[in-house]
């Protein structure tokens, strides 16, 4: 197989090797085209001078003697064209030997077209419109050409040839170079996402690229490794969480059942209350995993309806206010009483995800402290956040406290939960297409807030 940087060079050169080509093809003909014309059109000057020197020298002398226009011979030989004077009897008055131009080194030399085949053609000698010679104009070429235009003809023939190997060249290296531009982001991914594939999920793909859909190929693949790795965070944590919340009900009851048998522990009333609260406390465990399982899939059935907000957080504060009030929290409810902030949801789901905000709240603001519970809008939105200056969460917890048996470090020692009670809140908020995000300063406190879509 070949590497792909292999094969973009590859192409973009076979590219370039036809487009020159035929660049070159092209430009060759129009050249020769056009240096052929200009060749006919000097080559009928020349004809013309001819005649036009004869007419004159016709004119001058009166008649045609062995020397009328002999000056011409010269030019006409080193040129390697063939002169004949005709009187207007068309009786020879002088004229050169074709075989004397073949023997020329002037001829010799040159690469002419037609080589070989001798051609002449004859033109009358007029003075005062009337005809008083010819001459015969012959060469072995249809078009003659000097020395200097067949160097010329060459020059630019190597010109356009070198211009061409030249641009190959160039082309070459442009390609190599952008082959490389386009092929290292790509096979830094390609590797990054075979150390993904083997659960390294702590690669990174750092080669950038200024090209837009390599960069996004690039941003992608390292959402995609963080987002494999925070979840295999979350297995390692859920498979430690899920055994150490069972083991610790059942080691309680345990030790204490068995102490009882031994007769190390006398079987009170007291003790065996608190051995029903472990298997109350690790049967509400299961329910709310039972609870989670119907929301993962989607088995839940809601009853949507129009309900006021305020109305459902009214009674869940009355709820609440004497529990917080024994535990010397003040419960502050903050409520604009012209509005009921009305919102389309399940009211008994609805007022699970306050239960369990509020509960959270309570167990984690210690004593003097307050929790402010609030309603407003924010453009179509009906905004409800459930405030307090408990003990906040760290900020290593934060992206991890919605997840399944989560718990933070300080809670799991100091605080009873099962790490499942935000679960259901972000589970039950998907339903009603609400979004939930939390703020929280460690030691500070703690702010939840809910975006719900307004009832239209
Ligand atoms: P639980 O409360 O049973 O531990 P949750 O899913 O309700 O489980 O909460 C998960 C974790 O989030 C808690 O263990 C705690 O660390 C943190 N948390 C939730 N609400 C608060 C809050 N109001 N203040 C501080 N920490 C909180």
């Amino acid at each position: 197989m070949k590497t792909i940087r292999r094969k973009i060079s590859i192409v973009f050169i076979l590219c370039s090797i036809c487009a020159i080509s035929l660049c070159t093809l092209f430009v060759n003909l129009t050249i020769n085209n056009k240096f052929n014309e200009y060749m006919i059109n000097t080559q009928n000057k020349r004809y013309e001078r001819i005649t036009s020197f004869l007419e004159e020298t016709y004119k001058r002398e009166g008649k045609w003697t062995e020397n009328s226009g002999a000056e011409l011979i010269h030019e006409a030989y080193m040129s390697n064209y063939c002169l004949t004077l005709f009187d207007k009897n068309k009786k020879v008055v002088w004229g050169m030997d074709p075989k004397d131009i073949i023997n020329n080194l002037h001829f010799k030399n040159m690469s002419v077209k037609d080589e070989g085949i001798y051609s002449s053609k004859t033109f009358e000698i007029k003075v005062d419109d009337e005809i008083v010679g010819y001459v015969d104009i012959g060469q072995y070429s249809s078009v003659l050409l000097t020395e200097e235009d067949v160097n010329f003809k060459m020059s630019v023939i190597k010109s356009i040839i070198a211009s061409g190997l030249l641009t190959l060249v160039i082309i070459t290296i442009i390609s190599l170079y952008f082959s490389k531009q386009l092929a290292t982001p790509i096979k830094d991914v390609a590797n990054m996402s075979i150390n993904l594939s083997e659960g390294k999920f702590d690669t990174k793909s750092t080669i950038k690229s200024d090209i837009k859909e390599l960069e996004n190929l690039r941003k992608s693949i390292n959402i995609l490794a963080e987002k494999l790795k925070h979840q295999d965070i979350i297995r390692r944590r859920l498979i430690s969480d899920i055994s150490h919340e069972i083991r610790t009900p059942l080691n309680i009851l345990q030790n204490n059942i068995e102490a009882m048998i031994d007769g190390v522990f006398p079987v009170t009333n007291e003790r065996l209350n608190y051995l029903n609260e472990e298997v109350i406390r690790f049967g509400r465990l299961l329910n709310n995993l039972n609870i989670l399982k119907e929301f993962e899939e989607e088995s839940v059935k809601l009853n949507l309806e129009k309900i006021s907000l305020k109305a459902l957080i009214q009674d869940i504060y009355n709820d609440f206010n004497m529990a917080a009030g024994n535990k010397g929290i003040d419960l502050i409810l903050k409520l604009d009483n012209k509005s009921e902030y009305n919102i389309a949801g399940d009211k008994d789901k609805l007022k699970q995800v306050f239960i369990n905000l509020i509960s959270n709240a309570i167990k984690f603001t210690k004593d003097g402290n307050n929790i402010w519970i609030s309603l407003y809008y924010e453009k179509d939105k009906v905004i409800a956040e459930v405030k307090d200056n408990g003990i906040g969460i760290k900020e290593e917890d934060l992206p991890f406290i919605f997840e399944r048996l989560y718990r933070g470090d300080k809670s799991r020692h100091e605080i009873q939960g099962n790490g499942i009670g935000l679960t259901i809140v972000r589970s039950i908020l998907q339903f009603h297409s609400a979004n939930i995000e939390v703020e929280s300063k460690e030691g500070k406190g703690t702010t939840f807030r809910i975006y719900f879509d307004s009832y239209k």
